[in-house]
């Protein structure tokens, strides 16, 4: 093999490389990236979370009335509430696409909004 021949095929491997890790990195914000949950108070939005930043939103409400909103391995949650009921709490976390938690006293909900489609759910609804 020549010199040239050796650089040439350097090359093409280096470009190889970098397109597929380019192709690898843009997938993967692709596929997280569109993912996130919508919080509701009162029927209007509150704020938009993405799912793949970890988080603890505390979201206070001027009665003195809380929902605290975890946002852990792509998954929403509520970990803590000031409602009586506690049934946000006791919701399981949250990534399927549409799915949310509701907190009843608060007028809270949260709903997660382009996440993974629910295929599991949607045969046994
Ligand atoms: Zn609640």
């Amino acid at each position: 093999m020549k010199k040239n021949d050796v650089i040439l095929i350097a090359s093409l491997l280096i470009i190889c490389a970098i397109s597929l890790l380019a192709i690898k990195l843009w997938q993967k914000q692709s596929t997280t990236d569109k993912s996130y949950v919508r919080v509701e108070v009162d029927g209007k939005v509150y704020g938009t979370y993405p799912l793949n930043e970890e988080r603890t939103e505390k979201i206070q409400f001027e009665n003195g009335s809380y929902n605290v909103l975890v946002i852990k391995d792509g998954k929403a949650d509520i970990t803590e509430a000031s409602c009586p009921d506690q049934i946000c709490v006791r919701h399981m976390p949250i990534h399927y696409s549409d799915e949310s938690i509701v907190c009843l006293p608060n007028k809270l909900t949260v709903t997660v909004v382009g996440g993974q489609e629910n295929e599991i759910d949607a045969t046994t609804n």
